[in-house]
């Protein structure tokens, strides 16, 4: 277990000081400041010395939880370690100091990088063209769907205005949604956690422009009857959109394009070796079949003889949808991996991810309600229903208690589907050692939830803050020195 970290509380004292500056020979200036905005105190900032300066920097950077010291199964997030070298090879100078307005002749490296990695990504989601533009998974959605209205617009089909959710998707799948401008319809999950098809046969109508899938699901189940429902939107007319924000499961084994959907996206900061999290930046590419390639957002890269060039000539471009060309430095990195892993590695990542997922699934089940009992992919959830119901403690306080055990949480209450939800993804960099350490500590919570349920629901108590008002810690952060009389 981890040591309790002991927070010095007010380390200022008055007159001490980090930095000693001669006393000034510049001359005052003739113009002063108007005397109603001339301070007339002291600014009421932490007087310390350097070293109390620097160990209280040094002391909070340690208490920061990342990839690079521990365990982070957040679900639905792809938080794997990623290999350094990428990290070096985006910042080689070439790449890292190439300004944006650089002459194309200038930048050939860098365009043929982007034009391999769209050819690259096309071959692994199974799609005709690609954008690199969009700066984030939610963005690439938003993306996608304008091409998807452009499409049907200019098929002269202006009443589709509906686009199919399930209730188990990611939030932001109905959010870009509505932002793109289609009314969400939601259908529900059948038994199995898949579609319930008889559901969606139900809400098929000519106003509806299609689907926003996840497959494997975010229950982390792969749609079992997906072509049947290919089959089902585009009967009706619709068009499918592959949410492929987490595509570790499918590399090199499936592919959305070979499924039936027409647009996909993908997190470039989860699967592909830029780290997620920290609030970017990101990539969210969107690849789509041929039909919709003249609605991409322009430029689009292309190759002519042996060299490179953006083609700005799209009339039926959805325009652009972010400055410049996407972030560069994601894509060096994304490009470095995938040839680094090349194919048989990249299968070896998905197979690696979905024997963990069920590795630590057995080693878990136990002592939770499953609430789907399947064989999982790259994540599953579970539910901690039964300690609520027999203990009282809920799944907030067990993953609490994982803080007690050294262990970033995984994600909770999401999908929404599964009450008391904990949705654990391992991911392929994860130990043996790693896996049975977190599922040790997660059986040794259960066993602690029934005798000694005060303890459970006390947890943290290895951290200088226990339980946070998370929203307000969201919302409202307070992140400078705040005197006593504020
Ligand atoms: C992370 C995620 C997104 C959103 O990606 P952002 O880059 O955070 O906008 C969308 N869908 C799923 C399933 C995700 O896991």
């Amino acid at each position: 277990m981890k040591k309790p970290v002991k927070l010095l509380n007010e380390l200022s004292k008055p007159g001490r000081r980090a930095c000693s500056l001669p006393a000034s020979d510049v001359p005052e200036a003739s113009e002063k400041i108007p005397e109603k905005f001339a301070r007339k105190e002291d600014a009421a900032l932490p007087e310390v010395s350097e070293v109390d300066l620097i160990r209280h920097f040094t002391r909070l950077s340690q208490l920061n939880y990342a990839v690079d010291v521990g365990f982070y199964p957040l679900g639905s997030c792809t938080m794997k370690y990623n290999p350094k070298v990428n990290e070096r090879l985006s910042r080689l100078p070439g790449f890292l100091n190439l300004h944006p307005y650089q002459h194309k002749d200038l930048a050939q490296g860098a365009l043929e990088l982007m034009y391999g990695l769209k050819e690259m990504l096309c071959e692994i989601t199974g799609m005709d063209e690609l954008t690199l533009q969009p700066a984030a998974g939610a963005h690439g959605e938003m993306t996608g769907l304008m091409v998807i209205k452009a499409a049907l617009e200019h098929r002269g089909e202006k009443k589709r205005t509906k686009i199919i959710v399930p209730d188990s998707a990611h939030g932001t799948n109905p959010a870009s949604a509505t932002m793109a401008g289609f009314e969400v319809l939601v259908v529900t999950s059948d038994e199995r956690g898949n579609v319930d098809v008889e559901n969606l046969k139900s809400l098929m109508s000519d106003e509806v422009a299609g689907i926003m899938l996840t497959n494997p699901n975010t229950l982390g189940l792969f749609e079992e009857r997906i072509l049947e429902i290919a089959k089902i939107i585009h009967d009706a007319g619709g068009l499918l959109y592959y949410d492929g924000a987490n595509l570790n499961a499918n590399l090199g084994i499936a592919r959305p394009g070979d499924m039936g959907f027409d647009v996909v996206h993908l997190n470039l900061h989860k699967t592909f070796s830029t780290p997620h999290g920290g609030g970017g930046p990101g990539s969210g590419p969107i690849g789509v079949k041929e039909e919709l390639a003249p609605f991409l957002p322009k430029p689009v890269i292309v190759k002519e003889g042996n060299s490179y060039r953006f083609d700005y000539d799209r009339p039926l471009s959805i325009g652009k949808v972010r400055s410049f060309y996407g972030n560069f430095n994601v894509m060096v990195r994304a490009y470095a991996y995938i040839m680094t892993m090349g194919s048989e590695g990249l299968r070896r990542v998905a197979e690696d991810a979905v024997l963990n997922a069920n590795y630590l699934l057995e080693r878990v089940r136990e002592n939770f309600v499953l609430p789907f009992d399947r064989r999982c992919k790259h994540e599953f959830v579970i539910s901690g229903s039964r300690q609520k119901k027999e203990n009282g403690v809920t799944t907030l306080d067990m993953v609490k208690r994982l803080i007690d055990y050294g262990f970033h949480p995984p994600t909770v209450y999401f999908p929404l589907v599964v009450p008391e939800a904990m949705m654990v993804e391992p991911n392929e960099t994860e130990s043996i050692e790693e896996l049975d350490a977190f599922s040790e500590a997660l059986n040794a919570i259960a066993e602690e939830a029934r005798k000694d349920p005060e303890l459970v629901k006390n947890s943290p108590k290895t951290t200088p803050v226990t339980r946070l008002d998370e929203v307000t810690a969201a919302k409202r952060p307070v992140v400078t020195w705040i005197t006593e009389e504020e």
